[in-house]
C-alpha cells in the first residue's frame, strides 16, 4: 500500500471510530479531503481509493486542478478559503460548495454568478466563534442575518456552518467552542430546514469535533502529508 492509501485509511479510520465513540452512524460525517498545493496526480490517486469531495482554499492552485480532473465526473469541489469580491465568478462558476462565506456582498455576488441552469452552490457562513479580533467569519450574533440572507438568493442553497476554532491544545477551550457552534447550528437550523452540514474538526481535533455533532471534517496534511508552507494558508493569498 501506498504511503498516500495508508494515510486515507489511517483517516477513515479515525473517523470511523470517532463516529462509533460518539454513538453516530459513519455516513453522518463526510471527510473533505483538503488537496491545497497537492498535484492534480495526488488528488485522482485519492479518488480512485473512493473519496469524492476535495477542499482547495486557493483559486487558481484550485481552478487548475478542477480543469485537469474534469474528466472525473462525481467529484465535488469546495471552496474553503478567503473570497475576495473580484473572484466571485470562478468560484460561483466551477466550484460545488462555498465554506468560507462571511459577506452580505459575497453572498449576491456568487448568486448573480451561478448559472441557474446548474444545481444551486451550497454554502456555509463561516462563524469566528472564538471571536478572535482578525479572524475570519461573522461573530455568532451576526450568523442569523447572514443565513436569512442566503436562503433568499435564488442560486444559492444555504447547507449549515462552518468554523476553524483558536489554534489551542486545550481540549477544554476547544470543546467549549465546538459546542457552542453546535447549539448554533441547532438553533438555525430549526429555522432554516435546507441547513444540514457543520463543517468543524481538522487533523488533531476530529474526535471531539464528532462528539460535539460535526457533519463533516476537513482533512489536508493527514491525506497529503506537509504542505511547504505553514498552515493553512499559502503566501500571497
Ligand atoms: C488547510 C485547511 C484545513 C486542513 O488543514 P490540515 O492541517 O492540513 O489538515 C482545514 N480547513 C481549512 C479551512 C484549511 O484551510
Amino acid at each position: 500500500m501506498s504511503t498516500l492509501e495508508l494515510n486515507y485509511q489511517n483517516v477513515l479510520h479515525r473517523l470511523q471510530q470517532a463516529c462509533a465513540q460518539s454513538n453516530r452512524p459513519a455516513q453522518n460525517v463526510r471527510l473533505l479531503a483538503v488537496s491545497k498545493t497537492k498535484p492534480a496526480a495526488m488528488v485522482e490517486a485519492v479518488y480512485a481509493m473512493g473519496q469524492r469531495s476535495f477542499g482547495e482554499n486557493y483559486l487558481q492552485d484550485g481552478m487548475d486542478k478542477i480543469t485537469a480532473l474534469a474528466h472525473l465526473q462525481d467529484i465535488e469541489w469546495h471552496f474553503i478559503g478567503p473570497v475576495q469580491s473580484n473572484k466571485t465568478r470562478p468560484i460561483a462558476e466551477h466550484f460545488q460548495w462555498v465554506e468560507t462565506l462571511e459577506r452580505d456582498k459575497i453572498a449576491r455576488r456568487l448568486s448573480e454568478q451561478r448559472s441557474p441552469q446548474r444545481p444551486a452552490l451550497n454554502v456555509l457562513v463561516q462563524v469566528n466563534i472564538s471571536a478572535e479580533e482578525q479572524k475570519a467569519g461573522v461573530l455568532p450574533d451576526d450568523a442569523h442575518a447572514l443565513c436569512a440572507l442566503v436562503s433568499e438568493l435564488p442560486n444559492l442553497r444555504l447547507r449549515g456552518l462552518m468554523c476553524i476554532p483558536e489554534a489551542t491544545d486545550n481540549e477544554a477551550r476547544l470543546r467549549t467552542q465546538f459546542q457552542a457552534m453546535q447549539a448554533l447550528f441547532q438553533q438555525l437550523a430549526a429555522e432554516f430546514p435546507t441547513m444540514d452540514t457543520l463543517s468543524m474538526g481538522m487533523s488533531g481535533d476530529l474526535e471531539l469535533a464528532v462528539e460535539c455533532g460535526s457533519t463533516e471534517i476537513r482533512i489536508g496534511t493527514d491525506i497529503f502529508g506537509a504542505r511547504d508552507y505553514p498552515s493553512p494558508y499559502p503566501p500571497n493569498n
